[in-house]
């Protein structure tokens, strides 16, 4: 770790120790106690994975359990975040990270854009959790019927430039196309994987890798069903 790492590090806890403290004088005025912080000790790359394959069968299975929706997390949360997990996901109204996985407040880093691409703001989005949280897990969630990923695909197909910055994501998405041999639920899941490939490169990602401190998978989520399944 670098002593520009740390200096960051101590001065965004600094940060967050202020905003913090506004927020618990603004619940101990409402009588909410911090009763549910989060755990001390963060859960392994495979246990956050764990948690959230649970928390999706749950919701897949009608059996949701709505966890850490109450006043007690959010005042427990109030002064620091612990999440296990970054979901990249789409935009896509269907497909809220924290519903499809059943969590709440404080859980997840939820980074989205359209099908999931990525450009250097979005990355240094991610690159927040594990690198100033230590953030175990960056699952990318791609979905069936992404309508991001047809309109890219029809624009390539037909040679027109969508308005304004939407050519972004058609260019963004280009890659996949090409090697999708015109099957936009094949290329979902080939853009999934590129996404996955990417963050596995980016370079502060690299040695916690190598540490297992951190884990990247890539998934496709049904709108039929509800489940999350495993792309890479
Ligand atoms: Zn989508």
């Amino acid at each position: 770790m670098t002593h520009n790492t740390v200096d960051r590090r101590t001065l965004l806890r600094a940060t967050g120790l202020v905003a913090g403290g506004l927020l618990l004088d603004a619940g101990a005025a409402h009588g909410l106690t911090p009763s549910s912080a989060p755990a001390t000790s963060p859960p392994t790359p495979d246990e956050a994975w764990a948690k959230l394959r649970e928390g999706n069968r749950r919701w897949a299975s009608g059996t949701a359990i709505h966890p850490h929706q109450d006043l007690a997390r959010r005042a427990g949360t109030a002064q620091n975040q612990e999440p296990y997990a970054v979901v990249v996901s789409c935009i896509d109204s269907r497909v809220p990270p924290e519903i499809v996985f059943d969590t709440g407040i404080g859980d997840l880093l939820s980074v989205r854009s359209a099908a999931q691409t990525i450009d250097p703001l979005v990355s240094g989005a991610i690159e927040y959790g594990p690198a100033e949280l230590d953030t175990p897990l960056i699952v990318v969630l791609g979905h069936q019927r992404c309508g991001a990923v047809a309109a890219a695909a029809h624009a390539l197909h037909e040679d027109t430039r969508l308005p304004g910055d939407l050519h972004h994501i058609v260019e963004a998405l280009r890659p996949a196309y090409r090697r999708a041999s015109g099957n936009t639920d094949k290329m979902i899941r080939i853009n999934t994987a590129d996404v996955v490939a990417k963050l596995k490169a980016d370079k502060l990602f690299v040695p916690r890798i190598a540490r297992k401190q951190l884990k990247i998978v890539g998934c496709y989520y049904s709108l039929d069903t509800g489940q999350v399944t495993r792309v890479v």
